[in-house]
């Protein structure tokens, strides 16, 4: 039997497709929804769509956003010779949260998988190593650290050793299969002060 006419059941399958949206709250956001203004309805939907039409990767560091550079890339005053290299723009966030780190960062998108199938070619590893011609003092690797994490540190440090810039792995402070995003500030700043060198 259809509990709910079939325009709210589409809205609440689509919703209930989002991660972190079970069953209860899909339904609860859909009536949310559809006893909001029109406008409100309205400017939702552009935003939703808006975002996912004008949001790019920066040419330089491959995070999200609705440039050609993004703004910490174009900001001059940062250190462009310290990269920091994380999984996701979720990441980034987390870091410049934290308001400690100067340098600019390199945006994988993912991290090396044999399980999942995902090997180096499937993130952005290559558009690391070509930034790395240019003048680098230090690489930073703050993936997480999960088994995949802890994987494409080692891969990328053997990469980059033989060019003779500095590797070092962000301190272990971070709980093993944490998502860095997850995780709060203090222990963020602790784990990048107690970074080593590989
Ligand atoms: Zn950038």
């Amino acid at each position: 039997m259809e509990y709910f006419s079939s325009e709210i059941s589409k809205l609440i399958e689509e919703l209930s497709s989002l991660p972190g949206v079970g069953a209860k709250t899909a339904q609860r956001l859909a009536f949310h929804i559809i006893n909001m203004p029109e406008e409100s309805v309205q400017s939702l939907s552009d935003a939703i769509v808006n975002a996912k039409k004008n949001v790019r990767y920066c040419k330089c560091c491959y995070t999200l956003t609705d440039s050609d550079i993004c703004p910490i890339c174009s900001d001059m005053t940062r250190d462009h010779k310290t990269i920091m290299v994380v999984e996701n723009t979720r990441d980034l966030v987390a870091y410049e949260k934290t308001g400690k780190f100067q340098g600019v960062y390199h945006v994988l998108h993912g991290a090396i998988s044999p399980m999942l199938g995902i090997g180096p070619n499937d993130i952005k590893l290559k558009e690391l190593m070509h930034r790395l011609q240019e003048d680098v003092d230090e690489v930073i690797i703050a993936t997480n650290s999960s088994l995949e994490g802890e994987t494409t540190a080692m891969y990328i440090s053997k990469l980059i050793k033989p060019t003779g810039i500095k590797v070092t792995r962000i301190a272990s402070g971070v709980p093993v299969g944490g998502d860095l995003e997850y995780i709060d500030e203090v222990t963020l700043l602790r784990a990048l002060e107690g970074r080593t060198e590989l």
